[in-house]
């Protein structure tokens, strides 16, 4: 498919590399334009990037009374050379896909998705921040558009991407690490629901669970299977633990666990990690025995934002808490951190294909 570009006029875009002097934060700020694609008669059309700008939207949009919408987070970076690379889109443009799967939204075509967004990049390489550690933070969504109140797929939908600038999410090295609520008040998903799905629904769902989290000290809620014995994973991050030989164990992916290919990377990576890395049922009761004898010496949530998110502590409804090792971060979970994290920034080969050129062909 064709795309079509209708820039802003150069007075009203950015024309000089963006250098800002402290750091821009994570998905503040937007750039100039986003890439939009209808569908509508059956078929995805209209390849386009525009201005940013809100949208018109009727007041009987579907996706606004049932949900019907889902998204993909992203990043690309720059390299030594100056130009932008991409890191494994092919795969948010696979599990888009999945996602839209799950929801009744139409297939949309992968090839044209990555294209776009690598095109949105290229009319934005200005954007890219000048900062150590910055990114493009890359946002695709779909929402159904149709006018129609009723419970069933819509006919027509949106597709759109934007950008966001964002700068170094652990500034100063990692922060300390993060404490996790452990409950069985709250689920994100069940057999047969949603959870694989980055779908807009199970975000609303699970804001009020981390209130209950945010209540107890704790950063996040490390959600359980529906029968509470099982680990799955973190808000929005997969979950990791690494036992005293140094393997790194990540739940299996099933239904109610959204493949995280921050996990699939280090999965792929294995051996390069210097380590063995499995996916294991992971069950709860063996877990926190396993960090009080010292079999479990780190513990983690992985995910695009923050890549690595070192665990510290647990702590149940009852204020026990569970410290993982001494507490702080260990060396595993800072060369996993250090081994992505090079790769994305081309600083280290990484498999065939992880990582792609943003070309130059905007007008
Ligand atoms: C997005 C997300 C992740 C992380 O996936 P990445 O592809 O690594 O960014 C994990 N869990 C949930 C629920 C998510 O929404």
């Amino acid at each position: 498919m064709h795309i079509k570009y209708n820039l802003k006029p150069a007075s009203e875009r950015r024309t000089e590399q963006f250098k800002p002097e402290t750091n821009v934060g994570f998905g503040r700020l937007r750039t100039d334009h986003m890439f939009l694609m209808d569908y509508r008669d059956g078929q995805w059309a209209d390849p386009r990037i525009v201005p940013y700008g809100p949208f018109e939207i009727a007041p009987g949009a579907m996706s606004l009374h049932y949900g019907q919408s889902i998204f993909e987070g992203a990043k690309a970076f720059m390299h030594e050379d100056g130009e932008i690379y991409t890191f494994r889109l092919d795969q948010n443009a696979k599990r888009l896909n999945r996602s839209a799967e799950i929801v009744c939204i139409p297939e949309l075509p992968e090839d044209v998705v990555e294209e776009g967004i690598k095109a949105l990049i290229d009319v934005e390489r200005l954007w890219f921040p000048m900062q150590e550690g910055a990114c493009l933070y890359i946002r695709p969504f779909v929402f159904a558009t149709e006018d129609r109140l009723s419970v069933s797929p819509s006919q027509e939908y949106t597709f759109c991407v934007m950008l966001s600038p964002s700068g170094a999410y652990y500034s100063n090295g990692f922060d300390s690490a993060i404490r996790l609520l452990i409950t069985e008040r709250f689920h994100r998903a069940v057999t047969g629901g949603t959870g694989a799905s980055k779908a807009a629904g199970n975000y609303a769902a699970s804001l009020r669970a981390g209130k209950a989290a945010a209540e107890y000290g704790a950063a996040q809620v490390l959600y359980l299977d529906s029968t509470n014995t099982q680990i799955e994973e973190v808000g929005a991050m997969n979950h990791f633990h690494v036992l005293k030989d140094g393997t790194i164990i990540i739940p299996k992916f099933t239904d109610t666990i959204l493949k995280s290919i921050t996990s699939q990377s280090i999965l792929d990576l294995g051996e390069q990690l210097g380590c063995e890395v499995r996916q294991e049922t992971v069950m709860l009761d063996k877990f926190i025995a396993d960090i009080e004898s010292g079999e479990i010496i780190e513990a983690g949530g992985l995910g695009t934002a923050a890549v690595v998110s070192p665990v510290g502590s647990y702590i149940f409804e009852d204020h026990r808490v569970v410290t993982v090792g001494n507490g702080d971060v260990g060396e595993h979970t800072r060369r996993i951190y250090q081994v992505l994290t090079d790769i994305q920034k081309g600083k280290r080969q990484g498999p065939e294909g992880w990582i792609k050129r943003v070309e130059r062909v905007a007008p």
